[in-house]
Order: structure tokens, then sequence, then C-alpha cells
């Protein structure tokens, strides 16, 4: 897989990044790559800048942009080649994990009593709970995310036309590798450990009208 930019300007690359955000997608870089691996990744990704420098851990947005978040994620996947996909899913994955342990009172989760719900309703409100947690914070900036979660009877689909991944690029296949491991982390989070398939079925880098990611309604075995 090679990422690419696109030719055209993409609007969704000036949407405002809350820097807490890119600095757990960093330090999850670091955790997976190392303090050598998160330079050249940075440097690679044209964010020279924050090397020794990380975002601040707050959700102030003050100059990071979408386009920050996606010149990263296409520098995993080009400088890691195969081994790029699953490295992209576990930083997803770690930042997740920051994400749920800093913002669990923005994303809803710590008033919601999961534990008591089938398995079915914690993965909808938990995805329901993530998407109004990223509109409220865009609406700071009076920015609206273009974000919907449709259910059907096997699965949930978090559809996206305003991706923090991929934005501003162009793939040959579907790259949004880490959006991939936020969503099973979360699943995973929501659920008590359980773990499911999500797959991304559609991607705008590939000239699709909106990023898809399906997530299995059945566990996978343990
Ligand atoms: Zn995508």
């Amino acid at each position: 897989m090679t990422v690419e930019e696109k030719t055209e300007h993409d609007p969704t690359s000036d949407l405002d990044l809350p820097n807490a955000y890119m600095r757990w997608a960093i330090l999850a870089v670091e955790e997976v790559a190392g303090k050598r691996g998160v330079d050249i990744i940075l440097r690679e990704a044209g964010l020279g800048h924050m090397v020794d420098n990380y975002p601040p851990q707050n959700m102030n947005m003050d100059g990071l942009k979408y386009a920050d978040y996606s010149a990263l994620n296409a520098a995993i996947l080009n400088f890691y080649g195969r081994a790029g996909k699953s490295f992209a899913m576990r930083i997803g994955r770690i930042s997740a994990r920051y994400s749920i342990q800093e913002e669990s009172a923005l994303f809803g989760f710590a008033g919601l009593a999961l534990k008591l719900l089938p398995t079915n309703m914690q993965l909808k409100l938990g995805l329901q709970n993530m998407v109004s947690g990223f509109r409220k914070l865009a609406a700071q900036k009076g920015q609206t995310l273009d974000l919907e979660i449709v259910e059907e009877p096997d699965k949930f689909k978090y559809i996206s036309r305003a991706c923090p991944n991929c934005n501003g690029k162009v793939s040959d296949k579907p790259m949004c590798w880490v959006f991939i491991g936020v969503l099973r982390e979360g699943a995973s989070f929501v659920t008590g450990g359980k773990e499911f398939e999500v797959k991304e079925t559609s991607c705008m880098a590939v000239g699709d009208d909106a990023c898809v990611f399906e997530i299995s309604k059945t566990p996978l075995p343990q």
C-alpha cells in the first residue's frame, strides 16, 4: 500500500484537532516504535517540529488540524510497508486507551451502567457516545462532523465523511487502520474485554463517498 497526497484540496484537512489526540497518537507511536522510530516517523510526516515537542495533554484546538493526524497515519503506513497495517492498528488501540483513561467523562462512559446491559446495547451506546463526544468537541469551534452510526441485524456501521485518518490522501486500499484499532479497543472497553471484528469496507482515500467501518455484533472466540 502506498499513500499519496490528493491533488485537490480536501476541506476535511482544515478541521481543528484537539491537542491531546495528536499527543496520544504520538505517544502510541513511541510505545510501538521506540524513541528513534517516533522521531523518524514525525520527520517523514512533515511534523519534525513535534520531535521532543509533543502537543500538550488538553482538548484545546489551537493550531493542530486533521491534516496533521492523517500525515502521521500516512507516514506510518508508508514507512512500515507490509507491517504498517498491524502497526497502525496497535497505535489506534493504544491511543484509544489513553483517550478512555483521560476523556471518559466527555465520551459519557463514566456515567453509563454499561456492565448491566446486553452486548448489543453496550456497543450501540459506546458508539453513539463516541460520536457525540467528537461532535461536542468540534462544536466548540463551530464545526459540524458528518458522522453516523447505522445499526443492522448483525453489525453496526460507523460512517464518516470527516475522517481524521485519511483526509487529503489517496491510497490504493482502505487505509484507516488506526481507526480500526480505536474501534476495537473501544468495543473491548465497553463490553468488559470482549473482542469484535472491525473492517473498513469503504474509504475516502480510494475514492469512496465515506469511510465505513463495520463492527460485528458477535464477539470473536476468546
Ligand atoms: Zn478511510
